[in-house]
């Protein structure tokens, strides 16, 4: 257990995730002034891949962010700043509504987006911060370049779903199908179910889940009721 409101000002303690060991110290000695830091290691141990501020707040979230930090760092870590892309970030997280509307991008190069009760931020240096409805903030620099696309994302979700509302928790999408195609584009012959000249047609859609759950139908008809099933059932459950 991590009692992050019991530790002493100054004090330090290592925290042992699954995933390695986190280092902790409390800074502040005035009260409501405090934070913590936590240095979360790359998988090989050796450098750190993350730096987490926490205020009080978010200290009955902190084992779960850091277990979650702990579980995305990458292999090793550089001091350089994170390949990601913010935009990538955004479409490759799961928790995330559709892209319909693009990925808008601020000046300083971040993007954000939002699901029920929390919103996201990624930045190009690697800050990372997510924040609740009620004010909760989990962040987190993310230190060298072998932070990519995917793992910030799945690092992005961890902490939206730490934070979100319970509805959140299943946020469907279906893809578009692809429609009519050449064949030869594709590197073989035949296969759609439908003819129109040389071309076929591809109907099938896939319906995606932001707790993991993923299924591939027909048609778009298919996933997006398959999808209100998943939603359904998971209310239920
Ligand atoms: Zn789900």
């Amino acid at each position: 257990m991590l009692r992050l409101a019991e530790l002493a000002p100054g004090a330090r303690t290592v925290y042992a995730t699954g995933h390695g060991t986190v280092t902790v110290r409390k800074y502040g000695a005035v009260t409501g002034r405090e934070f913590i830091r936590a240095a979360v290691r790359a998988q090989d141990g050796r450098s750190r891949a993350a730096l987490v501020t926490l205020r009080p707040a978010a200290y009955p979230y902190a084992e779960a962010w850091l277990d979650g930090l702990a579980r995305c760092a990458p292999a090793t870590a550089d001091h350089r700043d994170p390949s990601a892309a913010p935009g990538s970030v955004r479409l490759l997280a799961k928790m995330t509504r559709t892209h319909a509307n693009g990925v808008p991008r601020q000046s300083d190069g971040s993007v954000g987006w939002s699901v029920p009760g929390a919103s996201a931020r990624a930045w190009p240096n690697g800050r990372l911060t997510v924040s609740s409805a009620e004010g909760v903030e989990l962040s987190a620099r993310l230190e060298g370049s072998e932070w990519d696309s995917w793992a910030v994302a799945a690092a992005a979700d961890v902490a939206l779903r730490i934070l979100c509302a319970p509805e959140a928790r299943h946020i469907t999408r279906t893809s578009e199908p692809s429609g009519w195609y050449r064949p030869l584009d594709r590197g073989h012959v035949g296969g759609g179910r439908e003819r129109k000249g040389n071309q076929s047609y591809d109907g099938s859609s896939t319906a995606r889940c932001s707790c993991g759950w993923r299924g591939a139908y027909q048609s778009r008809d298919a996933a997006l009721a398959m999808a209100a099933e998943h939603r359904r059932k998971s209310v239920e459950s």
